[in-house]
C-alpha cells in the first residue's frame, strides 16, 4: 500500500506570526507537492492565526496542538483541553512528545487518555514513542516501544490506531544533531508496523509511521527512502523555513 508521506515541524515554544508568514509563503511559492502531507505544530497561542492563513491560501497544511489535557474542562490553570484547540483550528494533534515525557513527568497511561480523547473528538492523534538514552544502551528499545504503544490499545481498544500517526523519536536524537541511521530507524518502524499489525491487523499497512530525531535537509532523503519511513517530525529545521521546505520536497 502507498501511504501519504508526512513533513511535520514541531515549533516546541517557538515562533511568532512572523515565522507563520514565512513558513506559509515559502511553502505557497515553492508549491510542495500535493502528495506530500505538510504538518504544523506551532504553539498554541498561534493555532488560529495558522489556521486562517492556512484557510486563506488554500494551502494543505494540517493544523496541529502540540498537546491537550485530557479532562473536558475544569479548574485546571495553565491547561487547554482537546475541545479549545479543536476549535482555533487544530485538526491534529501531538501526543507523549518524549519532552511532555520527560520534562512534564507524564507517562504512557496518561498519554493514551489524551490520544483516545483526541481520537473522539475526531483528530488525528500522533503518538510519540522513543527509548531514552539508557534504554537504548541497555538494549530496552523493543520493550520500551511496545509498553507505549500497548497503553494505547489497552485505553482504547482495537480500533484506537485508526487514522493515527506513529512517530517514532528516539531520545537520543531528538534535538541533539545525531540522528538514527536510516537502516537503524527503518529496522524500529518495521518492529511497530509489525507490533501494530499483531494487535490490529487492518490498520497495518495504512498507519503512517514517522521517524523525528535530528532531521536535516543532509540526511532527510536516506531516511525517507527507507519503505517503513512515512515521513518525519522535524524540531530544529522546522523553524528554518528554507530547510523545512527542502525536507518537504525530499519526503
Ligand atoms: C522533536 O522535537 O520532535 C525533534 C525531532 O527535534 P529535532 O528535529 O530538533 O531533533
Amino acid at each position: 500500500m502507498k501511504r501519504k508521506p508526512i513533513v511535520a515541524a514541531n515549533w516546541k515554544m517557538n515562533g511568532n506570526r512572523a515565522l507563520v508568514d514565512k513558513v506559509l509563503e515559502s511553502i505557497r511559492i515553492t508549491g510542495v507537492d500535493k502528495n506530500v502531507q505538510v504538518m504544523l505544530a506551532p504553539p498554541a497561542t498561534l493555532l488560529s492565526y495558522l489556521a486562517e492563513q492556512v484557510k486563506d491560501l488554500k494551502l494543505d497544511v494540517a493544523v496541529a496542538a502540540q498537546n491537550v489535557n485530557e479532562m473536558e474542562k475544569g479548574a485546571l490553570t495553565g491547561e487547554i483541553s482537546v475541545a479549545q484547540v479543536k476549535e482555533a483550528g487544530a485538526q491534529w494533534v501531538i501526543c507523549g512528545h518524549s519532552e511532555r515525557r520527560s520534562i512534564f513527568a507524564e507517562r504512557s497511561k496518561k498519554t493514551a487518555e489524551k490520544f483516545v480523547k483526541v481520537h473522539q473528538a475526531g483528530l488525528t492523534p500522533v503518538l510519540c514513542v522513543g527509548e531514552s538514552v539508557k534504554e537504548y544502551k541497555n538494549g530496552k528499545t523493543f520493550s520500551r516501544l511496545t509498553s507505549q504503544i500497548e497503553a494505547v490499545f489497552h485505553r482504547g481498544g482495537e480500533a484506537a490506531l485508526k487514522n493515527s500517526v506513529i512517530a517514532y523519536e528516539p531520545v537520543w536524537a531528538v534535538g541533539t544533531g545525531k540522528a538514527a541511521r536510516p537502516e537503524q530507524a527503518e529496522e524500529i518502524l518495521l518492529f511497530i508496523r509489525n507490533l501494530v499489525s499483531s494487535i490490529c491487523p487492518e490498520v497495518a499497512a495504512s498507519i503512517r509511521i514517522i521517524y523525528g530525531g535530528s532531521i536535516t535537509p543532509n540526511n532527510a532523503a536516506d531516511l525517507f527512502s527507507q519503505s517503513n519511513i512515512d515521513g518525519g517530525l522535524i524540531g530544529g529545521a522546522g523553524l528554518e523555513p528554507e530547510k523545512f521546505i527542502k525536507i518537504c520536497q525530499m519526503a
